[in-house]
C-alpha cells in the first residue's frame, strides 16, 4: 500500500493537508441542488433521493419507523448487545450529567439582580449515519446529551437499507432511550428536511450528529436557519508516537479510522524512521484480515500520511496544525504532552487507550469536530442542546446611580431615545 511520507515541517505536508480540505468543496453544488428540491417538493424529493442514493423505496406508508419494526428489531439482537448497550448508556449519561449548567441569579448590595437562565431547546433533529456502516453508538452520543439537557422532542433520521429496513441494532439503541419519532432518510436530504420541515416533518431548532461529506456540507448550508452542533464529517485520527510505541497497535489504530470512509484521514507523526517502516509492514499484514479493507486501502492511499519530525516537540506542533478529530498520544509519558496540545476533538492518552474506547464506552462524546475545525469547535455536549437568556433586574437605587453613565454612552452613540428612556425614569427623582 502506498501511504504518503512527509517531513513534518515541509511545505509538501501543508499542501497535502490543504488539498484534503479543499477537495470537499467539489460536493457543494450537488448538495445545494438536493436542498432546493427538498424545499420545493418536500417528501416527494426525499423519497426520490432515497431511491437514488440508498436504493430503497420509501413513501408515506413506511417513512416513519413503526412500533412493529421496533419489536421485530428486539427479536433480532442478542442479549449481550443489550447488556453492553446499557453499560455504555450508563457511562455516557454519567459523563454528560456532569456538564449540566444550572441557572443562576445574584443580587448586589444595591438590590440589582443579574443572572443567566438556561433552557433546553424544545425540538432537535439527530442524524445517525447508516450508509456504509451502522452506528447505534451515534444514537447514544446524540440523544443522551439532549435528554440530559431536557430536550422534549427528538426526531431521529437514519438512512434505510435497500429493502427499506433500518438496522435493528440502531433501532434497539433508539428504543432503549425512548426515541419514538424515527424517519427513514439520510444524507443531505434528511438534513434539509429537518431544517425546513415537510408535509410530515416538523422543523427542528438544531441538527446534531456526524455523517459523510454530503451530510456535513448540508449542515453547513442550513446553519443560521437552524443551529447545528458543529461540522462532524469524515473521521480522522492523528497519532503522536515515540520510538517505544508498539507498531502493531499503531497500524491497528490508523486502520480503525480509515475503515469509516474513503475520505477518512489517518496520520502518524513520530521522530523514528524505523517505527514508520514497521508500522507500514504491520498495516500490510493486518489489513488482509479486515472486512472493510477496500475502504481502508483507498482512505490510507489518498488521505493517510506518515510524518517524520526531528524531535517529539515538533510532533505536538504538527498535531496542533492538523487539529484532528481524534488525537492519540502513544508515548511513554503521555500526560507530559498534554499541556502542549491546543487543537484536538478528543485526546487519548497511553498505549491502553485506543480511540474505539471513546467511540463506544468511556463516556465522553464521540461526535467531534473534523476537517481542522477542532481549532474552534468542541465535542457535542449537553451545552449543544441548551441556550441561555440573560436576567437583568434594576432596583430604584440602581437605576438612579447608573443613569448618568448609561445616558452618556447612549448619547455618544447618537441614540437619544435610549438616553430618554433612562432620563424619564430618574429626572423626577433627581430633583428630590
Ligand atoms: P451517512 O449516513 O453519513 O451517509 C449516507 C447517505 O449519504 C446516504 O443515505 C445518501 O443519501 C448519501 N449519499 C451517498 N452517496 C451520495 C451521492 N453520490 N450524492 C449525494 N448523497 C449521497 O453514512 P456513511 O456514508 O456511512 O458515512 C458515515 C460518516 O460518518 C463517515 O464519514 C464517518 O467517518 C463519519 N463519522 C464521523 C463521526 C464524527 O464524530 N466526526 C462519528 C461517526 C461517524
Amino acid at each position: 500500500m502506498n501511504i504518503k511520507k512527509f517531513d513534518g515541517a515541509s511545505e509538501d505536508f501543508k499542501r497535502f493537508l490543504a488539498a484534503s480540505n479543499a477537495s470537499m468543496k467539489q460536493y457543494e453544488d450537488s448538495v445545494g441542488e438536493i436542498g432546493r428540491q427538498v424545499q420545493e417538493k418536500g417528501n416527494q424529493a426525499i423519497f426520490a433521493f432515497t431511491l437514488k442514493f440508498d436504493g430503497a423505496k420509501i413513501d408515506e406508508s413506511n417513512f416513519l419507523v413503526s412500533e412493529d419494526e421496533i419489536e421485530a428489531a428486539y427479536d433480532e439482537v442478542d442479549d449481550d448487545y443489550i447488556f453492553a448497550l446499557d453499560q455504555a448508556i450508563d457511562n455516557i449519561a454519567t459523563f454528560h450529567s456532569r456538564q449540566l449548567k444550572n441557572s443562576w441569579m445574584e443580587p448586589d448590595e444595591r438590590g440589582n439582580i443579574l443572572g443567566q437562565l438556561y433552557r433546553p431547546l424544545e425540538r432537535v433533529g439527530i442524524y445517525v449515519p447508516g450508509g456504509t456502516a451502522a452506528y447505534p453508538s451515534s444514537v447514544l452520543m446524540n440523544a443522551i446529551p439532549a435528554q440530559v439537557a431536557g430536550v422534549s422532542e427528538i426526531a431521529m433520521v437514519t438512512p434505510p437499507a435497500k429493502d427499506g429496513s433500518i438496522n435493528p441494532y440502531t433501532l434497539v439503541a433508539a428504543a432503549e432511550l425512548g426515541i419514538e419519532e424515527i424517519y427513514k432518510m439520510g444524507g443531505a436530504q434528511a438534513v434539509f428536511a429537518l431544517a425546513y420541515g415537510t408535509e410530515t416533518i416538523n422543523k427542528v431548532d438544531l441538527i446534531s450528529g456526524p455523517g459523510n461529506i454530503y451530510v456535513t456540507i448540508a449542515k453547513k448550508m442550513v446553519y443560521g436557519d437552524v443551529n447545528i452542533d458543529m461540522l462532524a464529517g469524515p473521521s480522522e485520527i492523528l497519532i503522536v508516537a515515540d520510538k517505544k510505541a508498539n507498531p502493531a497497535y499503531l497500524a491497528a489504530d490508523m486502520m480503525s479510522q480509515a475503515e469509516h470512509d474513503v475520505l477518512a484521514r489517518s496520520i502518524l507523526v513520530t521522530d523514528s524512521e524505523t517505527l514508520i517502516e514497521r508500522v507500514q509492514e504491520e498495516i500490510e499484514k493486518q489489513v488482509q484480515e479486515l472486512s472493510r479493507q477496500d475502504i481502508i486501502r483507498q482512505a490510507l492511499e489518498n488521505y493517510g500520511a506518515l510524518v517524520l519530525v526531528p524531535q517529539m516537540d515538533q510532533a505536538c506542533a504538527v498535531a496542533n496544525l492538523v487539529a484532528p478529530e481524534h488525537l492519540e498520544l502513544m508515548v511513554e509519558h503521555p500526560f507530559d504532552y498534554l499541556s502542549r496540545i491546543r487543537n484536538a476533538g478528543a485526546i487519548f492518552l497511553g498505549k491502553d487507550t485506543p480511540e474505539p474506547v471513546g467511540d463506544y464506552f468511556a463516556g465522553p462524546n464521540h461526535i467531534l469536530p473534523t476537517g481542522g475545525t477542532a481549532r474552534f469547535y468542541s465535542p457535542v455536549s449537553v451545552d449543544t442542546f441548551m441556550k441561555s437568556s440573560s436576567i437583568i433586574y434594576y432596583s430604584p437605587q440602581g437605576i438612579k446611580e447608573d443613569a448618568e453613565g448609561i445616558m452618556k454612552l447612549a448619547e455618544v452613540e447618537g441614540l437619544t431615545a435610549h438616553a430618554n428612556s433612562i432620563r424619564i425614569r430618574v429626572k423626577g427623582k433627581k430633583k428630590k
